[in-house]
């Protein structure tokens, strides 16, 4: 079998899995192309620069000083088994397994799930603005599967949805915390699109980045659908 591929590693954060420090291992490899995203140099299926048995070993040193690792990317599940394997051996020694997750693989999420404790997938636009977003006509479609499944396992996650102000309006946002909240979405994070890189031909300014995010009314409403709902700004 083919070893797993890193192409990064944050020792320390308290921000990647709620409530646990955790370290993130960002893996390469990715089947979308969002027009904002920013680890371009992750995207390519290729020779990761960590060494997945010294970062292995690196891992089991944090025990006990860490209570999490989060596998991040690109997209991780991008890997198949080799992912779904390295998460088994981590969380063999006693972490929380994390999973940043763009939903594009429902099947190998329904493998990788036994050995998932948390969940963040993104719900990048509304299901007509996804291809013009993320380059790829089948995501919506594979995120939405995906979603479906995570929430039928019971299993903690979260939504996020990044309000990019050149694919998301504010009726977008409505209509995308709605179909979420009708599936059963418990907790959503709403992120604050930050440029970059520049995009003269359709460059966004901070006043269209802050709509979303000063609208009283958009916010209590938001507020209203979902057991917790995080402003990333
Ligand atoms: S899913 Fe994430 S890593 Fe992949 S292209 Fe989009 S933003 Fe970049």
């Amino acid at each position: 079998m083919r070893e797993i591929q890193i192409g990064g590693l944050v020792p320390f954060t308290t921000i990647d899995y709620p409530g646990k420090l955790a370290a993130v291992l960002f893996l390469v490899g990715c089947p979308l192309r969002c027009a904002y995203c920013s680890n371009p140099h992750l995207l390519q299926v290729g020779d990761g620069p960590y060494d997945p048995e010294k970062t292995f070993d690196w891992i089991k040193s944090r025990t006990g000083r860490l209570e999490a690792i989060v596998f991040s990317g690109g997209e991780a599940l991008m890997q198949g088994d080799a992912t779904i394997e390295y998460m088994k051996r981590v969380r063999e020694l006693g972490f929380a397994i994390g999973l940043h997750t763009n939903g594009f693989y429902p099947d190998l999420l329904k493998r990788a799930a036994p050995f998932v404790d948390w969940a963040g997938i993104d719900y990048k636009a509304t299901r007509a603005k996804y291809e013009s977003l993320v380059g790829n006509g089948i995501a919506y479609d594979q995120m939405s599967k995906s979603l479906d499944f995570w929430i039928s396992t019971g299993k903690d996650f979260e939504v996020r949805v990044t309000c990019d102000p050149r694919f998301i309006t504010k009726d977008d946002l409505m209509e995308i915390v709605q179909d979420c909240a009708g599936r059963g979405v418990k907790k959503i994070a709403i992120q604050k699109y930050q440029p970059h890189f520049e995009d003269a031909e359709h460059a966004t300014t901070p006043e269209a980045r802050e709509q979303f995010f000063n609208n009283t009314e958009l916010r209590n409403y938001i507020n209203s659908k979902f057991e917790s709902v995080v402003w990333r700004e």
